[in-house]
């Protein structure tokens, strides 16, 4: 199977070679950890997550890692602003480090609640600052970095391909040094590898470093991570397109200059979802999060195949009508598999797979190849639930195949039929109603875990406590 991904770098579609025989490293910008991730960054990590899907259903051992920025104040390429991590803190009562292990550990949860695979490598940035501390120091010796204001900045002027990424006109750059505030800059583009005076009060996270205590810029921990997990070459560099012009800009401008080589193959980059208000913005306040979704009764995978729908490069609106509308084809694909279980003489496993079923394979496998347009995939799966000339078998057999890429859990579903409920569920649903009606909240939750770890999800409604079987 050819892999054609769109390359930012060269802004158009390329085949995906691999560096090394068969297999593809692939890094992942991760979580902010100071607040839940709202649905636009989890749009982005389900995107990474058909791009791993894709590569693996392609017979590529691929090693995903993911960074989680855990330093509070790395949210802004610029020293100002508030310390998110520090604000959250003083408004929870909690220390920085239980933010962001409480964030972090949402984090995981939403994405597995989306059927996404799990980076094999999750790496923080506060158990790496020995390692930007490293790079900052080749850097230096290289002669990459000036020290201005007790910060360590990096020049651009000393790397001249910067901005190619961005395709940022260096001139243009030039013109906005006017509005430039940062006085200690040589170039209005030049960034911090390493704070030591900050504009924030009360650092808590603050460690030892050549140039005095301090934190490293945010940039940073990007270059130094990926390369340690992932070698100073790697095949694919991934993330929401907001980062193409600053973050990735600075990153490739670190690696580079400190490696000599060129530093990634491929960089992809996912669109935006968008709400009402135009872009979704975590520091605007109300913001939606997957939990919410849930709340209202939604399935995690209704929102997974939402984002299906839409191709990556484009951008996306939300809205509930649109998640109503992913949630019915999603239960109707459903109703679908279930009775071609009921038709199936055999096991899916087993079948022969004619002429017209492999077409579907086929089509499926080409649209995934082509920049993994997932839209035509969900089309192609669509069109053969309904061709009339291919046996229940067989469909099952290509569905679940297509299912490898599009992680809806189809095999998940079985040919039984939805209406029953076990009799300890049913039990422990009533015993919810009880632990309710006594204000046990604590045991109700705990409860409602119980069932959703069973596939049961349930409703408080005015007229009493409504279930429904995850399909
Ligand atoms: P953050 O936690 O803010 O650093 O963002 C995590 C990921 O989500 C990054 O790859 C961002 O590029 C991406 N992202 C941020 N906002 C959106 C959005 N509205 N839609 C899609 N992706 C987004
Ligand atoms: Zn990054």
């Amino acid at each position: 199977m050819n892999i054609f991904l769109y390359n930012t770098m060269k802004r158009g579609l390329e085949e995906f070679i691999p560096i090394e025989d068969r297999s593809a490293g692939m890094y992942a910008c991760g979580p902010t950890v100071y607040n839940y991730a709202h649905v636009g960054n989890l749009r982005t990590y389900v995107f990474e997550d058909v791009l791993r899907r894709v590569l693996e259903y392609a017979g590529y051992q691929v090693n995903h890692v993911m960074n989680v920025t855990d330093v509070g104040h790395l949210t802004d390429d610029e020293d100002d602003g508030e310390d998110k991590m520090l604000k959250a803190s003083r408004e929870t009562g909690r220390s920085v480090w239980d933010i962001a292990q409480h964030y972090t550990d949402v984090f995981f949860a939403d994405i597995e609640k989306l059927n996404i695979r799990k980076p094999h490598v999750i790496c923080r940035a506060t158990e790496h600052i020995q390692d930007m501390i490293a790079l900052v120091e080749r850097l230096e010796d290289s002669g990459y970095t000036y020290s201005a204001g007790g910060n360590i900045y990096f020049s651009i002027d000393a790397f001249p391909e910067y901005g190619r990424l961005a395709k940022l006109n260096l001139e243009e750059l030039q013109e906005g040094a006017r509005i430039e505030v940062d006085e200690n800059k040589r170039n209005p583009k030049d960034f911090v590898l390493w704070f030591t005076k900050s504009k924030f009060e009360n650092q808590v996270m603050i460690w030892d470093s050549p140039w005095g205590k301090g934190y490293p810029g945010w940039h940073l921990e990007c270059s130094a991570m990926s390369m340690k997990y992932l070698g100073e070459q790697f095949d694919i560099h991934c993330g929401g397109t907001d980062h193409i012009n600053v973050h990735h800009t600075n990153e490739i401008a670190q690696s580079e200059a400190a490696t000599g080589k060129q530093w990634v193959k491929y960089w992809c980059h996912g669109e935006f979802l968008l709400d009402d208000t135009g872009k979704m913005s975590k520091s605007r306040g109300e913001f939606l999060t997957l939990e919410l979704l849930m709340n209202q009764g939604y399935d995690p995978l209704d929102y997974r195949y939402f984002c299906l729908n839409g191709h990556y490069r484009s951008q996306l609106r939300f809205s509930f009508e649109a998640l109503d509308q992913a949630r019915k084809s999603r239960e109707k694909l459903g109703g679908f598999i279930r009775e071609l279980l009921k038709q199936s003489a055999q096991s899916p496993e087993t079948a022969e797979l004619g002429e017209e079923a492999l077409g579907y394979q086929e089509r499926f496998e080409s649209h995934a190849g082509n920049d993994l347009n997932m839209p035509r995939c969900l089309a192609e799966a669509w069109k053969l639930v309904k061709n009339q000339q291919v046996s229940p078998e067989e469909k099952l057999m290509v569905l679940y195949r297509m299912d490898r890429i599009l992680g809806l859990k189809l095999q998940e579903i079985s040919g039984e039929e939805e209406n029953d409920l076990d009799e300890d569920s049913a039990r422990l649903i009533k015993e919810r109603e009880a632990a309710r009606s006594a204000k046990q909240f604590s045991r109700a939750d705990e409860i409602r875990d119980i069932l959703e770890s069973r596939g049961i999800e349930i409703k408080d409604t005015p007229s009493g406590t409504v279930w429904r079987k995850r399909v």
